[in-house]
């Protein structure tokens, strides 16, 4: 395959920490859905590697939501730093593009649920320095952000402050996980590019966390992009690649030129995956099938790479550290 992979979402921070949130896996070679050794095998790869945290019902004593999210954080970079021949921490598209121009492979950190840092928009600037470019506004629950796909509720005032901040640092606004009202209200004071970074069409599954085609369309106008997720419940009854070339076709009908739709996996943040797809080695056997049911090479290089390139070169400010 000669398409290199560019994923907006995993939960892969989580997975290498334990059970009781110490570290335990390595990033070179695990049994998670991503390691290094499988994904070197691809013709270049880009990984937003997400710091998930909710306010957990239970958590191991004395360990508080900040204590995980500061661990995962910690968990991506020391992989990374310990594997540089392998992989860098990028903090810019052109990053991306040099590490790929010399067979390296890149991570980029994302935020999933700001609970870690008590959804405090003036924490930005901090965490962007330390190389966040891309944050959801919440998870399953409703915040004092904006409510869940789960339990409804729009953008609060805090919401938009938070929206605010983090377009002027250059952080993607990422509305996966956002209620219906609050990715309207997202959509109403967006001054950049969205990403759904890992949302799948509700025309083809009829999920809250997938997007409605007035979503997608809403998107696409902002010049984002909505990253395919491999989520079987997100994908559809007993999914295999068929399945997800349904959601592609389905969302290549309402962006004919393939410039708004990417990948965002949400490996190692789902048990059940389609039928035929493994992991981050699966990539080109999708890849394959999407060539096989007609759609054009061009295309499928733009939702595997150009146009989760394009949009960071959109919305992230170009400053390197
Ligand atoms: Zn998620």
């Amino acid at each position: 395959m000669k398409f290199p992979v560019f994923d907006l979402h995993c939960d892969t921070a989580l997975g290498l920490l334990g059970k009781d949130f110490y570290p335990e896996k390595q990033l070179k070679t695990n049994q998670l859905h991503i390691d290094l050794d499988r994904a070197s095998k691809l013709p270049g790869y880009c990984q937003f590697f997400a710091c998930f945290t909710t306010p957990w019902e239970k958590l191991p004593h004395p360990m508080t939501v900040e204590d995980v999210f500061e661990r995962e954080l910690n968990a991506v970079l020391n992989e990374v730093n310990r594997n540089p021949d392998l992989i860098r921490q990028a903090f810019s598209p052109e990053e991306i593009e040099e590490n790929l121009r010399a067979g390296i492979m890149s991570a980029v950190l994302t935020i999933e649920g700001p609970a870690g840092f008590g959804f405090a928009p003036e924490l930005l600037q901090m965490l962007y320095t330390v190389g966040f470019r891309a944050s959801t506004l919440g998870w399953n629950e409703k915040n004092v952000l904006i409510g869940s796909h789960k339990t409804g509720g729009g953008l609060t005032d805090l919401g938009r402050e938070y929206v605010k901040e983090c377009q002027r640092l250059g952080i993607l606004v990422d509305v996966s996980h956002a209620s219906d009202e609050g990715f309207w209200d997202i959509i109403k004071v967006t001054q950049a590019p969205i990403i759904a970074s890992h949302s799948n069409s509700r025309a083809i599954c009829n999920h809250t966390r997938n997007l409605t085609d007035d979503m997608f369309r809403a998107i696409c106008e902002t010049g984002g992009t909505a990253g395919f997720n491999q989520c079987a419940p997100f994908v559809g009854d007993k999914p295999d690649l068929d399945t997800v070339c349904e959601h592609i076709l389905h969302f290549l009908e309402l962006d004919p030129d393939g410039e708004h739709i990417s990948l965002g996996g949400d490996l190692d943040g789902c048990d059940v995956l389609p039928d035929g797809f493994t992991g981050i080695e699966s990539y080109p056997a999708m890849a394959r099938r999407l060539l096989e049911r007609g759609v054009g090479e061009k295309i499928v290089e733009n939702i595997y790479w150009n146009n989760a390139m394009g949009v960071m070169k959109r919305a992230v400010c170009h400053h390197k550290k």
